[in-house]
This record gives structure tokens, sequence and C-alpha cells, in this order.
């Protein structure tokens, strides 16, 4: 039988945040979320209520070489949790095979070892920090699977958070970049600026959503 997903959205803009933001990507969009972070900015696309096409792996072939002939050469596969998706990583290998930087945005809570073949994509992981009220199902032996081309986010609504993300990089000392990146209207950037100092985080980058600055917060599709 022919493997089918649940894309909520795709479309081409730059990637907001991590270590290629600013450049031309591709967003594939996957419904459904095992978490429900208290913040949470795409819980449109989490829920078992979530609208979403039902696409072979064909169409998002397709959708994926439109982008590299567009000049594209990234694809961010996004959610709710792209990873949830029974078969994932046939999609995962087709878009490698293309030739595209294959970024998997997750949410901390999935066992990355299953998509750790030698041709991997490049893990942008979340640490839930206790403001989203998930860091109950963060799964800590993640962290020695990741490299200097991954990345680990923490997003932080709260100077508790900024804390607890330092404390967690001390513990479990992640061989990547480490972004800082502030909840919109929960916690200013100052804030966080303030707190790296007061609290010697060097081996941190603070990260601001691109796309929150050039377009309205809660703009879909950008
Ligand atoms: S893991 Fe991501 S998509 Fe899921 S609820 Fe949390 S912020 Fe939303």
């Amino acid at each position: 039988m022919e493997k089918t997903f649940r894309l909520a959205e795709h479309f081409i803009s730059i990637n907001g945040e991590g270590q290629t933001a600013g450049e031309l990507a591709l967003f594939l969009r996957f419904a459904g979320c095992n978490l429900r972070c208290e913040w949470c900015d795409t819980s449109w696309a989490c829920g078992s209520d979530a609208p979403y096409e039902e696409v072979t792996t064909d169409r998002i072939a397709n959708i994926a070489e439109e982008a590299v002939a567009r000049g594209v050469r990234n694809v961010t596969l996004t959610g709710g949790e792209p990873l949830l998706q029974p078969d994932i990583s046939v999609i995962i290998n087709r878009l490698i095979e293309l030739g595209l930087r294959t970024e998997i945005e997750t949410n901390g809570s999935v066992q990355l070892k299953y998509f750790c073949s030698p041709r991997r994509p490049v893990f942008t992981m979340d640490y839930k920090l206790p403001s989203s009220g998930m860091e109950q199902h963060m799964l800590t032996e993640n962290f020695p699977l990741l490299r200097e081309g991954d990345t680990v986010k923490f997003v932080c609504a709260s100077r508790e958070d900024v804390l607890r993300a330092k404390e967690i990089a001390e513990k479990y000392r992640p061989q990547c970049p480490l972004y800082l990146s502030p909840v919109f209207g929960r916690i200013e950037p100052a804030e966080i600026v303030e707190i790296m100092k007061e609290q010697h985080m060097g081996g941190f980058r603070l990260q601001l959503q691109l796309h929150k600055l050039i377009w309205a917060p809660d703009k879909r599709g950008v």
C-alpha cells in the first residue's frame, strides 16, 4: 500500500531561526503533536481536528523538486511533531537524495536514534523548559546523538526557563550550538541578554525568530 502523510501546509519562505536563518527554505508542516506546550504558536496544527491534506511520497517529492527548481537548498520538516508521521524516514531519505539540506524540527520527546542512519538529517531539537508544562516528556538520551550541524533550542518564557537551560546544558553537554529563543510577548530579549551576562552563558546564542519580526507574529505560511 502506498505510504501517505498528513501535510498541514507547505510553503517557501526564509528560515526564521537556526544555523541557516535568513536562507530560503521549503517548509513542510505535518499535522499532529503529542505535546501541548503552554505557549505553542502552531496549536492549530496539533490536535486531532488539525486540517491536513493526505499526501504521498511522490507528491512531497514533486513539491520539493519545484522548490529546488526555484533555487531553494533547504527543507524544514516541522509540525506539530513531524517524526510522529509513520514512515517519515521515507520522506527524509527522498529529500536528502534530492540534495536538500534536510532539517527536522523536533520537540525533544521522540527518540532520535531511529533517524540517525549515516545519511541522517539535521536536527533542531527543542528541550521544553518548565514554562511549557512539558518538561517531563523530554528524552535526555537524545543529547549524545547530536552533532555540530544540529541545534538545541531552548524556548524561554521566564527567568526560571533560562536558568534551567543553563543547568541542562551543563549536565548533558550537547556537542552542537545552543539557542535561547524568547517566547514572543512573554519575556523581553533584553532580559535574556542580562541573564546570559549575569550567569556567564557564553556557550549560548540568543535568537529572535526572524519571521515574527518581518510579518505579524500570528501570520501563517511565512
Ligand atoms: S511541541 Fe511544538 S507543536 Fe507541539 S505543542 Fe509544543 S510547541 Fe506546539
